[in-house]
C-alpha cells in the first residue's frame, strides 16, 4: 500500500494509557487533520508517526514497509512545531540548511533548494537576520521552510498557526492550502481549530482521550456526526 498505516497503535507514559488502539490509513498526499480537545493525544500520536517516540505496541508502515523501529531520521518525514524549534544562533539560511549539510545532498542542490522555499514563503530578504529578528509569522515560515527543503514524502504539523494572532492564522491557512496544492505531498495537521480543519483537510480525524472518534471527510463529519461529541467539536448542528 501506498502511503501511512497505523495499526493498532497503544502508546503508555508510566501507567496511563495516551492512545489507545489507533488504526488509521493516510492516502499519498492527503491532508488529514487530527482534531480533538487539549490532551488528547495528537501530539503524541504526530510524534509516533515521526519516529520521535515508539509506540507501546501496534505497528506502523509507510508505502508497505513496516517503519515502527525505524528512527526519525529516515522515516522521509518532516516535522514543523507550534513552537518554531529554530536555531537563534544561526542565521535563516543555516536555520533551512542544518541538517541537509551531512547528507548525501550536494551544495549546489542544498542552495537551489533553499531559494526555492525562500522564494516559496516569500522569506528572502530575511535569510541573513537571526529568528529573534523576526515577526511570528516570518519565523513560522522558516520553520515550514526547513521541512521543504528536505523534499519529504509526509509533513507532520503540530498546531502550526497556534501561536500567531488570528489575522495571519487566516492568511497563513490560505498559503498552506497554496503550499499542499503544489507540493502534492501527504499533509497531517495537528489542530484545535475546527475551522482550520474544516478549510484544509482532505479527512479529517477527531480524537478524544487517545481514540478515534470518527474519520471523516469535512462534510460527512459535518452532516453526519457519529456522535454529539463530534458535532459539538465541528460545530455541527446536534
Ligand atoms: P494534545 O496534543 O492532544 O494536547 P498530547 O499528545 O500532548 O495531547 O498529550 C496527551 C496526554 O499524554 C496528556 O495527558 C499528556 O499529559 C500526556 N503526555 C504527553 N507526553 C507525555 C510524556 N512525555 N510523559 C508523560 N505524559 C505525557
Ligand atoms: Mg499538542
Amino acid at each position: 500500500m501506498s502511503g501511512l498505516e497505523l495499526r493498532n497503535i497503544v502508546k503508555n507514559f508510566g501507567s496511563v494509557e495516551v492512545i489507545r488502539d489507533v488504526s488509521l490509513e493516510v492516502k499519498d498526499g492527503e491532508f488529514v487533520a487530527f482534531v480533538g480537545p487539549s490532551g488528547c493525544g495528537k501530539s503524541t500520536l504526530l510524534r509516533l508517526i515521526a519516529g520521535l517516540d515508539k509506540p507501546t505496541s501496534g505497528s506502523i508502515a509507510i508505502d508497505g514497509t513496516d517503519v515502527t523501529e525505524i528512527g526519525a531520521a529516515d522515516r522521509g518525514l518532516a516535522m514543523v512545531f507550534q513552537s518554531y524549534a529554530l536555531y537563534p544562533h544561526m542565521s535563516v539560511r543555516e536555520n533551512l540548511a542544518f541538517g541537509l549539510e551531512n547528507t548525501k545532498v550536494a551544495k549546489a542542490e542544498i542552495e537551489a533548494r533553499i531559494a526555492d522555499a525562500a522564494r516559496m514563503l516569500e522569506i528572502e530578504p530575511f535569510l541573513q537576520r537571526r529568528p529573534g529578528q523576526l515577526s511570528g509569522g516570518q519565523r513560522q515560515r522558516v520553520a515550514i521552510g526547513r521541512a521543504i527543503v528536505r523534499r519529504p514524502d509526509a509533513f507532520l504539523l503540530d498546531e502550526p498557526l497556534s501561536n500567531l494572532d488570528a489575522e495571519l492564522r487566516v492568511s497563513m491557512r490560505a498559503e498552506l492550502a497554496a503550499l499542499h496544492a503544489r507540493l502534492k505531498a501527504t499533509m497531517i495537521y495537528v489542530t484545535h481549530d475546527q475551522v482550520e480543519a474544516m478549510t484544509l483537510a482532505n479527512r479529517i480525524v477527531v480524537l478524544r482521550g487517545g481514540r478515534i472518534e470518527q474519520v471523516g471527510t469535512p462534510l460527512e463529519l459535518y452532516n453526519k456526526p457519529a456522535n454529539r461529541f463530534v458535532a459539538g467539536f465541528i460545530g455541527a448542528p446536534h
